[in-house]
Order: C-alpha cells, then sequence, then structure tokens
C-alpha cells in the first residue's frame, strides 16, 4: 500500500507531509514578496561569449566553468531572485547528438555546482532552479519516445541537479502536455518541487497545439503540480503576455511564471542581437506584474541590461490595473499573429 495515502495515516500525518512539500525554497519566498524577479537569456548570453552553434552550451559547465560562473553572476547583480542552471539541454536524447549521452549525471551535477556557489555568495537568498528543456524527440503516439522512456531522461537529469544543489526544477519551453507529465513525474521520483513552463510559438498555440487553458488545465491534474506554470520563450514580449492572459482567465490562481524573449533576433557584426530595448522590458514586467504573474524573467535576447530596467521598474513603478491586450499592444508593440482564442470572438 501507498504509505501516504493510505487509509490508515493519521490526519496529522498528512498535514505534516503538505506542510514538507511547500517548504520549498520558491513557496517560501513566494510567501514573503508579491513577485519574484527571474533571470534573462542563457544561450544568446554564451553564444556573444564564443559559444559556437555546434557546441552544446552545457559542455562548458566543464571547459568553462568561470564563463558560466560569471553569467550567473550578473544575473545576480542585475537583481534576480531566481536563475536557471546551464542545463537546459543536457538530457541522454540531446547530448547524443554530439557523442555525449554518457555525461549527463557528470555535466548536470557541475551545472547545479557552479549555480549553488554563485547563489551562495550573493548575501541574500537566490534560488537555482535546474533547468530542464525538451527531450528533442516527439512522444508517441506522434513519435516513438514513450513516456517511461521520457520519464527516464528526465530522471536522470533531475537527479543530478538536485545532487548539485538545485532548490527546484525548472521545466521550461516545453511544447505538450505529455512531456510535460513526464517531467512531472521525474521530479516527484527525485523528490524535488518545480515548474513548469510551455513555448506558445504558434499562433497562441505551442507548436503541438495547447492552448493556454489547456494548460492551466492540466496542471492541476498532475499528482504533483508544479510550485508554479507558465510561458517562456516564443515570438515577442506581447505574444508572451497574450498567452499570460489566458492563464489568468482560466481562474486557475496558481502562481504563474513570465518569461518572454527581448524582441526578434538580429544577426550584428558576428553576434545575435535582439531588438527588445532595456525600457520595453521594463514596460513588459509591470504588464506582467499587473496581470497577476509572481515570476517574471526573460527568455532569448534578455540581457543584464534588460534585467536591471525590469528590477529597477518593478520596484519603483506603483501596481496599475489589469491591462487589456490593447494596452499590451500599444506599449509592447503588435502580435505576431492572431491568438489562440481569438476564433471564440
Ligand atoms: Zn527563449
Amino acid at each position: 500500500m501507498d504509505l501516504m495515502t493510505g487509509p490508515d495515516i493519521a490526519p496529522a500525518a498528512l498535514a505534516v507531509a503538505k506542510e514538507v512539500v511547500m517548504t520549498d525554497a520558491l513557496s517560501l519566498m513566494l510567501q514573503t514578496r508579491p513577485h519574484v524577479l527571474a533571470d534573462g537569456a542563457t544561450g544568446t548570453a554564451l553564444f556573444n561569449m564564443g559559444l559556437d552553434a555546434a557546441t552544446p552550451a552545457e559542455i562548458w559547465n566543464a571547459t568553462h566553468p568561470d564563463r558560466i560562473a560569471a553569467l550567473h553572476r550578473s544575473a545576480i547583480e542585475a537583481g534576480s531572485d531566481l536563475f536557471l542552471t546551464n542545463s537546459f539541454g543536457a538530457n541522454a536524447s540531446r547530448l547524443a547528438r554530439h557523442g555525449a549521452a554518457a555525461r549527463v549525471t557528470e555535466l548536470n551535477r557541475r551545472a547545479a555546482e557552479i549555480a549553488r556557489d554563485q547563489a551562495d555568495r550573493a548575501g541574500r537568498t537566490v534560488i537555482v532552479a535546474g533547468s530542464m528543456g525538451p527531450s528533442g524527440e516527439f512522444m508517441a503516439p506522434m513519435g516513438s519516445l514513450t513516456h517511461a522512456r521520457a520519464v527516464q531522461m528526465f530522471h536522470e537529469q533531475a537527479e543530478a541537479l538536485r545532487d548539485g544543489g538545485a532548490d527546484i526544477l525548472w521545466v521550461e519551453t516545453l511544447s505538450s502536455l505529455e512531456e510535460l507529465r513526464a517531467a512531472a513525474e521525474a521530479a516527484r521520483l527525485s523528490g524535488m518541487a518545480w515548474c513548469g513552463s510551455l513555448s506558445f510559438d504558434t499562433a497562441g498555440r505551442t507548436i503541438m497545439g495547447v492552448t493556454p487553458g489547456q494548460l492551466a488545465a492540466a496542471v492541476e491534474r498532475l499528482p504533483n503540480p508544479p510550485v508554479a506554470y507558465g510561458a517562456n520563450c516564443g515570438v515577442g514580449a506581447s505574444d508572451l503576455l497574450r498567452s499570460v492572459t489566458g492563464l489568468a482567465a482560466s481562474g486557475n490562481e496558481r502562481p504563474t511564471i513570465a518569461k518572454g524573449n527581448a524582441g526578434v533576433p538580429h544577426l550584428q557584426d558576428g553576434h545575435i542581437h535582439y531588438d527588445g530595448t532595456p525600457e520595453l522590458m521594463a514596460d513588459y514586467a509591470c504588464l506582467a506584474r499587473d496581470l497577476g504573474v509572481r515570476i517574471i524573467g526573460g527568455c532569448c535576447g534578455t540581457m543584464p541590461a534588460h534585467l536591471r530596467a525590469m528590477h529597477e521598474a518593478l520596484e519603483t513603478r506603483p501596481r496599475g490595473p489589469r491591462p487589456a491586450l490593447d494596452q499590451i499592444t500599444a506599449q509592447l508593440g503588435a502580435f505576431s499573429s492572431c491568438g489562440a482564442d481569438d476564433r471564440r470572438h
């Protein structure tokens, strides 16, 4: 019999068990402040430090730990309360493409250790979120990746991130609910609290067709729901906030996450440059807050200058009423496509 759900467990024991679950670092932080500032881009920043497209970013955890530490330090100094480890693509399937499938445990553990060290030097509470990105394979029935194998891959990553000192797991840029469920199960197996975020990059849906409303409903059906859930990456900052509006409209009151891109990418002098200014991302951060988002950060193109502007704006600008979609586009620019829910109007 399952010890946690058996009928002969006293109610007091169950209450204690529930309390333990709520004492993860992020839940505690959310109890003490209105919003948490997350970090910005990892990929963009590492490419600008010299990473080439043929090398998995996570290899740098072994070869250039100083540069990964500098990336984390820049987020902390810009005011981030939470940042992601450099482990987004460090699952067995993605590393196998580079002949490095055997290095999952090593590279994830190093990612968490480098991050933990920087967080512990911050002089304030900064949360280390163990990043896990998509497996890189299509799950059954569309593809050949089984649920069991997906759980196994995420679990391998999760255990190493935990052992390296991550406070929480951070599953992001996913596009399917099947993959989210596999990651959730891996979090449960490793005894970690987690957050989950999808990329709504295809006309307001994920590339697999999931809407923000469907995500909001799906997380509540999980046996171990995430501490927070939301949207990251996708297209531009205005599109990201439209997805967040969809999460809020679902009525789910679980804390939400917004990590939008700083504009769209251009190649400039051999570097990838995103056209969103720090001022635009400051407006984006305040609009996200006014939409009720609790964890606010940036994705691709979001550099320390953007994070500093977001931090300053969140600390100094008064809270406003919940913005309508036309206010979001007036401040951040037009949506790149019609939204997932537009057909209803
Ligand atoms: Zn991104």
